[in-house]
């Protein structure tokens, strides 16, 4: 198999970049993670299943990976601007609940539906709330040059570091100071590293440190982290979604430059030698907002029947530099493609031949065109259809798509795929035996029969499928 070089989109430079380690060796990757006070929203999960892409694109390249993925349990604000209020504890005021316990909680249901969406554990969690003592030595140490203090807390003085903004590229006054500005602070876009308890407030997670009792900003923890675990020289990569570009990144680069002692005669230091942002997941009803309150998450497609690879499968077929429109109909698409692939795959038998060179390079020059998923699942359709090979030499050629793509065609039984949905009124059996039954009464052209089995089922929400030439008779009715 030739190898194509693996490049990737900087969003530093804004262009595709040939890609290795910087040591030559281990590909250090640093990921966003999740703010824990709600579960995880489709287009939050859109963001993991590009950085898993990311990472087994690495792996297959033959570079060990060591990825870490941040859990923030405290410092983000119901705005990205340092106004509002700190979302967890909201989120636990709320809830009537300790707010430990919400962290707990909602860590644990992230983790979960990475599980279900096939996304490898990163080598390290790192958990926020377990890096005060980090962030705060962190912090004296970029304060002299860069920070100063104001009644609400410590701020990071932008004008301090060399381009400040650069990644965002078209750096405006408003951005930071849109919402409920912050009196006091010497530049719109400077931002909060420590946040003072306003007085004789508690807060249910606050902690001692130079400037006051309070807790740190937002965006110190991905810096403190990621250089702890990654660097202190420039890792490999960073990624978030492409909100992350315009603000949150832009700080952490600010952050990383203090860290660092850039002057601003040395710009180009930023910490990590690529940034990389998956565009969103878009829903044009307007649901995919963690913090609105009214989303989609994978459990409640789950709750409808959908196999949570089906929507691995959707996010694959997009590029991740794409948006992705999210809609019920896409959904049920990618879980009738999925079906068919499983079935097809499950077609060839359980004998492993050899792996076909000419698809694995087609494959590999796929990936390596900055992760191009959609090409890769093209060349897995030709590979499927493809008589000139034995069925062993194509189930065998499918082992790396599943290692890259994590579909899990190889392995996962048709059954699994057919989940009975939550809210349907009948057993998956019952079901079955109506469907079996309809048959039957179409056989003996008893349509009046068959359609009145089709009424009831779609009563009970069950949508039946006619001519499906899958024979996947039913699946459940998406709303
Ligand atoms: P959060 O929990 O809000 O910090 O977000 C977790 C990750 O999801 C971050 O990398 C965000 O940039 C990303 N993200 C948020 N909304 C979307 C969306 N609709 N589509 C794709 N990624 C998103
Ligand atoms: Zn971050």
């Amino acid at each position: 198999m030739t190898a194509s070089q693996l490049t990737l989109f900087n969003s530093l430079t804004r262009s595709l970049e040939p890609f290795t380690p910087g040591d030559g060796v281990t590909a250090r990757v640093y990921s966003c993670g999740p703010t824990v006070y709600n579960f995880a929203h489709l287009g939050n999960l859109r963001a993991y299943v590009f950085t898993d892409t990311l990472r087994r694109t690495l792996a297959w390249k033959g570079y060990p990976v060591r990825h870490v993925i941040n859990i923030t349990d405290v410092g983000h604000l119901t705005s990205d601007a340092d106004a509002g209020e700190d979302k967890m504890e909201l989120a636990a005021a709320g809830l009537g609940k300790d707010i430990w316990e919400v962290a707990a909680f909602y860590t644990a249901a992230f983790k979960r539906n990475l599980a279900d969406l096939n996304i490898l554990d990163p080598s390290l969690w790192s958990v926020a709330t377990d890096h005060i003592a980090d962030m705060i030595a962190f912090a004296e140490k970029i304060a002299p040059a860069h920070c100063y203090e104001i009644e609400s807390g410590l701020y990071f003085d932008v004008k301090t570091v060399p381009d400040y903004g650069l990644l965002a590229r078209a750096v405006s006054d408003e951005g930071e100071s849109r919402i409920d500005p912050v009196s006091g602070k010497r530049n719109p876009q400077d931002f909060a590293i420590w946040r003072k308890s306003p007085p004789g407030e508690q807060r249910q997670m606050e902690w001692d440190s130079p400037w006051g009792r309070g807790a740190p900003g937002w965006h110190l923890e991905c810096s403190v982290m990621s250089l702890k675990y990654l660097g202190p020289e420039p890792f490999d990569i960073h990624t978030g979604g492409i909100d992350h570009r315009e603000i949150h990144h832009p700080n952490e680069i600010a952050q990383n430059q203090a860290y660092c002692g850039c002057t601003t005669e040395q710009p180009g230091f930023t910490g990590a030698r690529f940034w990389m942002h998956n565009n969103f997941l878009v829903d044009r009803g307007g649901k995919m907002s963690k913090s609105a309150g009214g989303f989609t998450t994978l459990q409640s497609l789950i709750d409808a029947g959908v196999h949570p690879l089906a929507y691995r499968l959707l996010c694959l077929s997009a590029h991740y530099r794409s948006e992705l429109e999210f809609s019920a109909d896409a959904v049920a698409a990618a879980l009738t493609r999925l079906k068919r692939l499983v079935m097809t795959v499950g077609k060839l038998g359980v004998e492993d031949g050899d792996a076909d060179p000419a698809y694995l390079a087609c494959l590999d020059a796929a990936l390596s065109d900055d992760l191009n998923t959609p090409m890769a699942l093209v060349a897995l359709d030709e590979l499927l259809a493809d008589k000139r090979l034995s069925p062993a030499d194509r189930r065998a050629t499918i082992a790396a798509f599943d290692t890259t793509l994590g579909l899990r065609l190889r392995d996962i039984a048709r059954g699994e795929l057919r989940i009975a949905p939550a809210e349907a009124a009948l057993a998956p059996e019952a079901i079955e035996a109506q469907l079996d039954e309809r048959q039957q009464a179409r056989a003996a052209k008893d349509f009046a029969r068959s359609d009145a089995i089709r009424d009831a089922l779609i009563a009970a929400g069950v949508d039946v499928m006619d001519g499906d030439p899958l024979r996947w008779e039913w699946r459940v009715t998406l709303r």
